[in-house]
């Protein structure tokens, strides 16, 4: 029973991918199944479903932010830091958003260490001017912390 508004025949066992036009990916048999529940492994409430509706489930294509936008971005929110008076979020609670929220989104580049959708730098380092999350005014695009 499909539990999303996804509206995609499950393709029978054996049969190649389908063509999602709501999501504009390839889905297998399994990822019609999970986008129908909305489930998703262990990440509870994430749902698979969410993630393709955000742009960031499995084969979609991630629409990185360019490099000019990534300045503006990054400028943006160092101004933002400088008028907050540089103010810090603690070790603790860096690691923390890092490492239960940054880490596992599925916004997460590890290869580049950023965010795919503002394009800033997110880590665990204490040094605010490389890391978003250390500076006390940001906060993620997405409303996650
Ligand atoms: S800032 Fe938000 S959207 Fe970006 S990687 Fe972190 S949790 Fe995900």
């Amino acid at each position: 029973m499909t539990q999303t508004e996804c509206s995609c025949e499950v393709p029978e066992k054996g049969a190649g991918a389908i063509f999602c036009k709501r999501h504009e990916c390839d889905k297998s048999r399994r990822m019609v199944q999970l986008c129908q529940m909305g489930a998703r492994g262990e990440e509870p409430g994430l749902g698979y479903w969410r993630a393709w509706e955000e742009g960031g489930g499995p084969r979609q294509k991630q629409s990185e932010p360019g490099v000019v936008r990534k300045a503006a971005s990054y400028t943006k929110a160092v101004a933002k830091h400088a008028a907050s008076g540089f103010k810090k979020r603690s070790p603790e609670e860096i690691e923390r958003i890092y490492t239960t929220i940054c880490e596992p989104c599925e916004f997460y580049n590890p290869e580049e260490g950023g965010c795919r959708v503002c394009g800033c730098r997110v880590g665990r380092g204490k040094r605010a001017l490389f890391n978003k999350i250390a500076m006390a005014s940001q906060h993620c695009p997405k409303g996650k912390w």
